[in-house]
């Protein structure tokens, strides 16, 4: 059976500035992500890393190349219909995003009620199953302030997946956190990810966490200079 990629990228550039200003800040970028793969993307800062998942994940307009999520074409792509692909993806970035005048369960149940079809008992069903997953199941009713940085993280991945999105996008979300915490929310996100079949592009410059990775690919000013293939592409 050959599997469609969550995300298939081909010959992506991308540049910022106009005029003489213009910079070409993306060169050549081919990527494909599978159902339920966790690849890490690492590289310094200033590579591009950012960029590239802001395009992946409907932020920023595809300029040149093609992008495809779930087979669609994301290159002159409608707003329309970006802004439905951004319901398919859970975002966690390096700050976590919350909002402090919510509580652990309020954050989370925000993201469910995204669907209008979901009525708020199931809502908070949801979201207090999901913060029970991420460990947090006595904190529901705590408001961001009074939580560590590691427990704050761990509602935001639980809004990124509380919806069950195929694609999980994550900039740098160890950064802020101590070792140990790090490693914690890396292992929830990839044991989540594996029982629900969700894929996730992880970019980090913690080479603690590598291990957690199906696949490897590292960035270099705007170049994918280094990409090991998946065990799925080997079977195809
Ligand atoms: P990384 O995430 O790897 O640190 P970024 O994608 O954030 O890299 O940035 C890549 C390059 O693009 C950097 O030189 C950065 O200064 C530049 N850049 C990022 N965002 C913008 C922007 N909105 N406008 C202009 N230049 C930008
Ligand atoms: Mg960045």
């Amino acid at each position: 059976m050959k599997r469609e990629p969550v995300i298939s990228i081909k010959h992506l550039n991308h540049y910022y500035g106009k005029g003489a200003l213009r910079r070409q800040i993306l060169f050549d970028i081919n990527l494909e992500i599978y159902s339920g793969e966790i690849v890490i993307m690492t590289g310094p800062s200033g590579s591009g890393k950012t960029t590239l998942l802001s395009l992946i994940g409907g932020l920023r307009s595809v300029q040149e190349g093609s992008l495809k999520f779930l087979g669609e074409e994301l290159y002159r792509a409608s707003q329309a219909k970006l802004v439905s692909l951004r319901r398919n993806i859970g975002y966690i970035f390096q700050a976590h995003n919350l909002l402090e005048f919510l509580t652990a369960r309020q954050n989370v149940q925000m993201a469910v009620e995204l669907n209008k079809h979901i009525s708020q008992q199931e809502a908070i069903a949801k979201a207090e199953g999901i913060l029970r997953a991420v460990g947090l199941g006595q904190r529901v009713n705590y408001y961001p302030d009074s939580l560590s940085g590691g427990q704050k993280q761990r509602i935001a991945i639980a809004r990124a997946l509380v919806n069950n999105p195929p694609l999980v996008l994550a900039d740098e979300p160890t950064a802020a956190l101590d070792k140990q915490s790090g490693r914690d929310v890396v292992e929830i996100m990839q044991h989540l990810a594996k029982e629900k079949g969700t894929s996730i592009l992880l970019v980090t410059h913690d080479n603690r966490i590598l291990d957690i990775a199906d696949r490897i690919v590292e960035m270099e000013d705007g170049i994918l200079v280094r990409q090991s293939h998946s065990a799925v592409e080997r079977k195809l």
